[in-house]
């Protein structure tokens, strides 16, 4: 079966005023749709076209030379954007890291802020597009950011930095630009307001395994 595009499991207008509705309409409907069309295109007919999205973002060296590109971009930007959707909820509504997630942030960066400030200095030091993370890698905590739509899924020697992502920030002009314009620390600052910590609890629950 063909990828296809989730439903956002919010209104569009549930971030504000963190993040638009317009900017969740235009960026779900029409960015992430973009995604998912042009990945199912490039793998038409091969057979990758039935397998799990993030199987295949895992396998781009398995690829033909010719699909590689179009698939780590657009395959990317699907796996990319479903998670981030699914790590966010209302302003204020999201809680705070509790339990085996608390306890793997402080003995991976000391405490939460600190977590944020490291955060926060991927998400500003990836320059243009791309996106930062919190990964789980060799069971501990990891942050990293990768260029345009890669993810740490695909491998270090593709994405420069490897591990599962259980927390992503999309650091593309277009999460951003409507409400923010060139204010990227602000919009940085703002992300977690929004994030959904029982959601990302139950992401290192399933990544520590
Ligand atoms: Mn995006």
């Amino acid at each position: 079966m063909a990828f296809t595009l989730p439903p956002l499991p919010y209104a569009p207008n549930a971030l504000e005023p963190t993040i638009d509705a317009k900017t969740m309409e235009i960026h779900h409907g029409k960015h992430h749709k973009a995604y998912v069309d042009n990945a199912n295109k490039a793998l038409e007919g091969t057979p990758w076209a039935d397998k799990d999205p993030i199987e295949v973002i895992k396998s781009l060296k398995d690829l033909p030379d010719d699909k590689r590109g179009p698939v780590r971009n657009n395959a990317g930007g699907h796996v990319n954007h479903s998670l981030f959707w699914s790590i966010l909820t209302a302003p204020g509504k999201g809680g705070s890291p509790t339990g085996p997630l608390a306890d793997a942030i402080n003995a991976s960066f000391g405490s939460l802020d600190a977590m944020k400030e490291k955060f926060s200095a991927a998400a500003m030091g990836r320059f243009g597009s791309g996106w930062a993370w919190v990964c789980v890698t060799n069971g501990k905590l990891e942050i990293c950011s990768t260029p345009n739509q890669d993810n740490p899924l695909m491998g270090e020697a593709i994405a420069g930095c490897g591990g599962t992502p259980i927390l992503g920030l999309d650091v593309w002009e277009h999460a951003y630009y409507l409400n923010y314009q060139n204010r990227r620390a602000d919009y940085a600052a703002a992300f977690w307001t929004v994030v959904n910590w029982s959601a990302v609890a139950e992401n290192y629950a399933k990544a520590k395994g």
